[in-house]
């Protein structure tokens, strides 16, 4: 699966980012804020900066949400065949959100993995 990457359900992999990066956000403007307290005038245009790149990166949080919503709008609801629930996929090739198992819509990637399954035979019968 040389296409794929992703090792969770792409839609949460997006959430998680978008989290990610409102707390890096998050923290990057309080150590902004804890500039000018512990050091004053001086810290004054450190502290700018870091407010601005907090502000940027909370930005591009959000971003990152509407992106991941408007993804959802146009994911692929389905039933997962492993575990029965309700799960979106994006794409042709997508983990489901629960058992993370691969779910595809392509016949010729469904034929690769049910071969690779098979790369594993069960044991011949004996004598
Ligand atoms: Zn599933």
């Amino acid at each position: 699966m040389k296409k794929f990457f992703f090792k969770s359900a792409k839609i949460n992999e997006f959430r998680l980012w978008g989290l990610v990066s409102t707390m890096l956000g998050m923290l990057v403007m309080i150590l902004g804020t804890a500039g000018i307290v512990f050091w004053g005038e001086a810290g004054r245009i450190v502290s700018a900066i870091f407010l601005v790149l907090g502000m940027i990166v909370l930005l591009a949080s959000v971003v990152i949400y509407f992106w991941a919503g408007m993804m959802s709008t146009s994911a692929t609801a389905l039933q997962c065949p492993e575990c029965n629930k309700q799960t979106k996929m994006l794409g042709k090739t997508d983990r489901c959100m629960f058992c993370k198992t691969m779910l595809t819509l392509d016949p010729n990637d469904a034929t690769e993995f049910a071969q690779e399954e098979e790369s594993h035979p069960a044991p011949s019968p004996t004598n």
